[in-house]
């Protein structure tokens, strides 16, 4: 990885939504819970985790967010011109706010890491036949997430990223 890269402009599938990353990511995770699977119509959502303050829309009205009242709660936006999958937003206790960004919306490089496990896998459609470790349920998922995040944030907060 490129450590010298300080942003990454990034884009939805037909470009009209765009935001650039100011920071680096915390995880990449395939999601395989409900909401995701109706969202992304697909098996499992491909997605990247970064810090929400991080993550700069350009213009937030070419994002049409909808809110997911399952836990967490989720500001899922999709993109107003493609209707794919642009950007989403969510708060888990104790955290701060994170945005999930699809990682088919990040070029390859420093911003977009190899994927790290599966979660809320007790809802796969399929079995997935890889080496990543696979998370069921909400809160081995959450935990996992936490387990990912905190060591991310210590590093941020003491500027040594
Ligand atoms: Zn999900
Ligand atoms: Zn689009």
């Amino acid at each position: 990885m490129n450590n010298d890269i300080q942003q990454q402009d990034c884009q939805c599938q037909c470009g009209a939504t765009k935001f650039t990353i100011t920071g680096k990511p915390i995880v990449r995770v395939f999601c395989h819970c409900t909401i995701c699977q109706a969202f992304n119509h697909a098996a499992y959502s491909d997605v990247t985790i970064f810090l929400a303050k991080d993550v700069h829309l350009q213009d937030k009205n070419q994002v049409r967010f909808k809110q997911y009242k399952s836990p967490p709660a989720v500001d899922r936006g999709k993109c107003a011109s493609c209707d794919k999958p642009a950007l989403e937003l969510f708060e888990l206790p104790l955290f701060p706010s994170l945005a999930m960004v699809p990682s088919e919306n990040i070029p390859s490089g420093a911003f977009l890491p190899e994927p790290s496990a599966h979660i809320f896998y007790h809802r796969a459609v399929a079995p997935i036949d890889d080496q990543l470790p696979k998370h069921n349920g909400f809160i081995k998922s959450q935990a996992m997430l936490g387990a990912k995040l905190v060591p991310g944030l210590f590093r941020k907060l003491l500027g040594t990223q």
